[in-house]
């Protein structure tokens, strides 16, 4: 059967294809359920190719660079040692089985970090954030870090859950300091500081807001971009939370354990709500791919360096072909991975010769509206 674009576009395959028991209990569903993966065409920016992008130049990028390219990082943890107690938890069979036990085990865990010094020790791997910020100065690149508001903002959680504040201990360019001060700095260097809402926030509008807020007092001005934790997202109900929430941009329209144009798109749009049929203000800047996507060993597409290369490049290609955005997500805590990380900076040396517009997603958002 021919595919319908404007069905692609304004969700109706997406709402079409979600498993039937969908619920905040259900997994997020992935590149599985993709209307496009079914008919093999996850690789190919097939809308774009079919509004005749490619000829047309549908967007000037600054400097009449080719394509786009959105460097954004979810900050799902900022201590390693953390982490690695947070994953032998997360095996631990007692508190897999006991469901009793979730909601002990979450508060738990997050309360012992601040009386164990485990967690505290000063050279946590994580703590060189310096490192983002200076291999992408080297490509004149600022891209966007999504913060969580922290723990104390989120009113409900969900093991899935980020579990830091924003008072939690860090070390930026050596110097000790807390999340909130980080933030800061980052936001004061010039790259975008997004919201990294949590699992139960994609249906609610309130919970959306405290937690932009939250973000926004620290801050000290207005977040405007936004990427659901876990891509947890439902294309019936998240974008218009979102834009009821304030937000401008989304970012999550992407896999976890695949690559590629879950809307056959990598150009930006406003997002439409199906079941009104009408366009949303929130615009969606699609996320095309993601490190561990590619490279995690127990799930997705488990990938050796050399071949998580190749797919990257496929994908530039694609992208450079109808002058789209080419979104990249790596996790912060790539940084202490040398795979992830030397993939990292073999990425942007390579997309540097290609000359694209490096930007952040508020970047490339402001530029797509001003021309739409
Ligand atoms: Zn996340």
């Amino acid at each position: 059967m021919e595919l319908d674009y404007e069905k692609l576009q304004r969700g109706i395959y997406e709402v079409e294809s979600l498993p039937k028991d969908f619920s905040p209990h259900h997994p997020v569903p992935d590149f599985g359920y993709n209307h496009l993966n079914t008919r093999g065409l996850l690789y190919r920016p097939v809308l774009d190719e079919h509004y005749g992008r490619h000829e047309s130049g549908h967007i000037r990028w600054p400097g009449d660079r080719p394509f786009a390219v959105c460097l954004t990082h979810d900050v799902d943890a900022v201590s390693e040692q953390y982490l690695r107690y947070l994953r032998k938890a997360r095996g631990a069979r007692f508190l897999r089985r006991r469901a009793g036990w979730k909601r002990f085990k979450w508060s738990a865990l997050h309360h012992m970090r601040h009386v164990s010094p485990r967690f505290h020790t000063r050279r946590d791997p994580l703590h060189r954030y310096e490192k983002w910020l200076a291999v992408e100065e080297q490509h004149n690149a600022r891209s966007t870090f999504f913060f969580w508001p922290g723990w104390s903002s989120v009113s409900k959680h969900h093991p899935s859950d980020c579990t830091y504040d924003l008072s939690d201990p860090v070390v930026l360019d050596g110097q000790k300091c807390t999340v909130a001060e980080m933030i800061r700095e980052i936001d004061r260097r010039g790259w975008e500081i997004g919201l990294h809402p949590s699992w139960y926030s994609f249906d609610d509008a309130d919970e959306m807001k405290s937690q932009k807020d939250s973000l926004e007092e620290v801050l000290g001005h207005e977040v405007v971009s936004v990427r659901q934790h876990f891509l947890h997202h439902d294309i019936r109900v998240t974008p218009r939370v979102q834009e009821l929430a304030g937000f401008r941009y989304d970012s999550t329209l992407g896999f976890n354990d695949n690559v590629g144009f879950r809307f056959g798109t990598c150009h930006p749009w406003k997002v439409y709500d199906p079941e009104r049929q009408t366009p949303l203000s929130i615009v969606e800047i699609p996320l095309i791919v993601q490190d561990t996507a590619m490279l995690r060993q127990e799930k997705g597409l488990r990938l050796d360096a050399d071949t998580a290369l190749a797919y990257v490049l496929q994908l530039a290609g694609e992208v450079e072909r109808v002058g789209g955005v080419l979104t990249l997500l790596w996790h912060p805590n790539a940084v202490s991975d040398p795979i992830a990380w030397s993939l990292y900076t073999t990425v942007l040396e390579k997309l540097h010769k290609r000359n694209p517009w490096f930007a952040s997603v508020r970047e490339i958002g402001d530029c797509w509206r001003h021309q739409s």
